[in-house]
């Protein structure tokens, strides 16, 4: 199996899912308890708060652990407007993930004003338009790191340089989750408030998250409960996921050029499927730019529908993915891609390929070749 669909999840490491099994075997303590046993958990879960924060350049007490980058995200964008004197407005990037974009309702109900930023056409925030929409009376922005979809990286220092000037007071959040690890970013440096991580994008494992709080900014909770995480995320915390959380994280900051061999095995795909398939469309920045994400390529094949590729790749034994993997079980068209205003058969024929720390050139390159053959063989079919 070549597995190139790490943006959905990654293949949990080996030192991971052992530390996650150590906790559960041997410390599986409370860690509010005051006893030894106990305390070497809360160490445990101290390690991988400055595992996390020394990626970000952040201090391991800005850290707050969540049970997934959707509630980490969820906490930074509700927990900051509720704490809003009165109506505000939110901008929201328009081609941001559900777990941002799906916040809107609940801003409503919060009476706050939310408006769309709209993207270019390569799907990065269009900073023209974020420029007129910022005002005094804007709370709080939330632009993505990386889109999921398309790999395109979102200008946050420059979107942080905006909102101090026409905003400032406003709150800038950023949903890192297909960042983290992959683009290097020091959020102090860039004027980020709040940054959301998921441990299972990056060989950790599922219903594991963390949100980043910059010194000085007040949220309020989610949940009501026995006040862990400095009262911000109640709840006896996931030990065993956070240990495996913080072994990926330490392994992944010690992969020296990781990010340089992500692109270069995405390039390597990349420059296959250009030099076969004629008609070969990019949905996102030119995947060799700076723009576009070291391990996301998404493409549309003229004339094979995303999923007939992606089973047909499927029974080449390479896993990948069509539109957002977070919802590819839904019809119609992402929010990634409306934003974009891709074209519908682009949004039909799209295949992403994501690219993780356990990936070879090797199999990019036979990626690469099963794409092809798959492609050329239903190519005749294409719909008239
Ligand atoms: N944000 C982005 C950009 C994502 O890609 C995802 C998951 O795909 C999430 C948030 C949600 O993360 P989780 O699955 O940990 O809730």
């Amino acid at each position: 199996m070549i597995y190139l669909d790490n943006s959905a999840t990654t293949r949990p490491l080996d030192a991971a899912v052992f530390a996650a099994r150590e906790m559960l075997e041997e410390n599986w303590f409370n860690p509010s308890a005051l006893y030894g046993q106990a305390v070497r958990v809360e160490k445990k879960m101290d390690a991988c708060r400055a595992s996390i924060a020394s990626a970000l350049s952040a201090k391991p007490d800005q850290v707050v652990f969540t049970g997934c980058g959707t509630e980490a995200d969820s906490l930074a964008i509700l927990g900051a407007a509720e704490r809003f004197r009165g109506n505000r407005r939110v901008l929201l990037f328009a081609g941001e993930h559900p777990a941002v974009l799906n916040t809107a309702a609940q801003l409503a109900a919060l009476s706050q004003e939310v408006e769309l930023v709209p993207a270019t056409d390569e799907g990065v925030i269009d900073l023209d338009a974020l420029s007129a929409l910022l005002n005094e009376r804007v709370g709080l922005v939330s632009c993505m790191h990386v889109n999921n979809e398309t790999g395109a990286v979102q200008p946050v220092a420059q979107v942080s340089r905006l909102l101090q000037e026409k905003s400032p007071g406003a709150l800038l959040h950023v949903d890192g989750v297909q960042g983290f690890l992959r683009v290097p970013l020091d959020l102090r440096a860039a004027g980020v408030h709040l940054y959301a991580v998921s441990a299972h994008k990056v060989h950790g494992p599922k219903g594991v998250g963390a949100l980043i709080v910059s010194k000085g900014v007040r949220l309020s909770p989610r949940l009501a409960g026995g006040g862990q995480e400095a009262g911000l995320r109640s709840g006896t915390e996931n030990t065993a996921g956070i240990a495996a959380f913080g072994e990926a994280v330490r392994w992944a900051a010690a992969q020296e050029g990781a990010p340089e061999r992500l692109r270069r095995m995405k390039l390597l795909l990349f420059e296959r499927l250009r030099e076969s398939i004629e008609g070969l469309r990019v949905n996102g920045p030119a995947p060799e730019s700076g723009g576009a994400a070291p391990h996301i390529l998404n493409v549309s094949f003229p004339g094979v529908g995303g999923e007939v590729m992606v089973h047909a790749l499927e029974a080449e034994g390479v896993l990948c993915g069509t539109g957002a993997a977070c919802s590819s079980k839904k019809r119609g068209m992402s929010a990634a891609f409306c934003a974009m205003r891709a074209p519908r058969w682009a949004a039909e024929s799209a295949v992403r390929f994501s690219f993780g720390f356990l990936n070879t050139l090797e199999e990019a390159e036979e990626a690469a070749e099963a794409a092809v053959r798959c492609y050329r063989r239903y190519q005749g079919f294409q719909r008239r």
